[in-house]
């Protein structure tokens, strides 16, 4: 058996489709236009190539798209008016401050999230869209793993009812995930570093998700034969070349569907802060018509 390969530009332009229409139904009923602002702060290479798509990717769906940088050098303070500049802003809807921060900035990082407007949060992380997510009550939710629950329903992959294991327990993706495929009703096993013989639980997952950061992690006899595989993954092999946490030759040979990397999560990341940008605007037009 060879897996189906989940292919993110597949998904990734129906998501844009949708978005890209409930842009323009917005620009017709309420007279203005979505904007996302993006704060970046330093000279980190890759983030300035993530920031430039997330701008591009605005342009081409009607969003208005803002790109703040900021020196390396900026202070606390400094950034914090910078958010509170925006959060006062009829033009921006969505704030998103570009992560990892400066080494200076790094400790400040939870206090700088959570000053940006929870109304304006498209990246999810601010302690009120945690709990609100954590409730049931989504909100704005992380785009990553919104991301991967929109390739599970766009590819008619069952989850109530399903085990779904995930490996990894960060804030942006492990945390998150296990939450959205909760109040889908899955029965959720969340694994890291300290699980004790993960293989043993892994090969239970009807759905496997993966995001540890650890190339070629996962091997096929960690895998149920005919699970569905997401593989969030995004890591740099000496020769360059992008690989995911999940070797993907391998377990293609067991599994049932699998996303690639590149070509797979990622995609879907970027379509799903435009999606939050847009779902950020309908929430501030709807508060300020109450
Ligand atoms: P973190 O480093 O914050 O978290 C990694 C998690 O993996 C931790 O919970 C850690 O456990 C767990 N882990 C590490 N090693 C093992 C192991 N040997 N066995 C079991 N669990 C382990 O990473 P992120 O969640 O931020 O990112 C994960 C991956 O996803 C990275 O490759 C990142 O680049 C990628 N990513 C991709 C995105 C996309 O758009 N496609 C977006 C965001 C991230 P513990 O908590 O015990 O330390």
């Amino acid at each position: 058996m060879t897996a189906t390969v989940l292919e993110g530009k597949v998904f990734a332009a129906e998501i844009k489709k949708s978005v890209h229409k409930d842009v323009e139904k917005f620009i017709e009923s309420q007279g203005i236009i979505p904007g996302l602002a993006v704060i970046i702060v330093g000279e980190n290479a890759a983030s300035k190539v993530y920031v430039a798509n997330k701008h591009k990717a605005c342009e081409e769906l009607g969003i208005y798209s803002e790109v703040i940088c900021m020196p390396a050098s900026t202070t606390k303070q400094e950034l914090l008016e910078q958010i509170r500049i925006l959060n006062e802003s009829t033009t921006i809807h969505g704030i998103l401050l570009q992560l990892p921060l400066p080494d200076a900035l790094k400790h400040d990082e939870a206090e700088l999230l959570k000053a940006i407007h929870p109304d304006k949060d498209v990246d999810g992380f601010h302690p009120v869209n945690v709990g609100k997510l954590a409730i049931g009550q989504e909100h704005l939710v992380p785009c990553t793993p919104a991301g991967c629950i929109k390739i599970l329903e766009l590819a008619n992959v069952e989850i109530a009812g399903k085990h779904a294991v995930i490996i990894g327990r960060s804030n942006i993706v492990g945390k998150p995930m296990a939450n959205l495929l909760l109040s889908r009703h899955a029965t959720v096993t969340i694994c890291h570093s300290r699980t004790a013989n993960l293989p043993s639980i892994t090969s239970q997952a009807d759905i496997l998700i993966v995001a540890i950061g650890k190339a070629h992690f996962v091997t096929k006899d960690m895998v149920k034969p005919g699970a569905v595989v997401i593989d969030v993954g995004i890591n740099r092999l000496a020769d360059k070349k992008l690989v995911g946490d999940v070797n993907f030759e391998d377990v293609k040979e067991v599994a049932g569907a699998i996303t690639p990397v590149p070509g797979g999560v990622g995609l879907l990341t970027i379509a799903m802060l435009l999606s939050n940008t847009v779902k950020a605007a309908q929430l501030q037009c709807h508060k300020e018509h109450k």
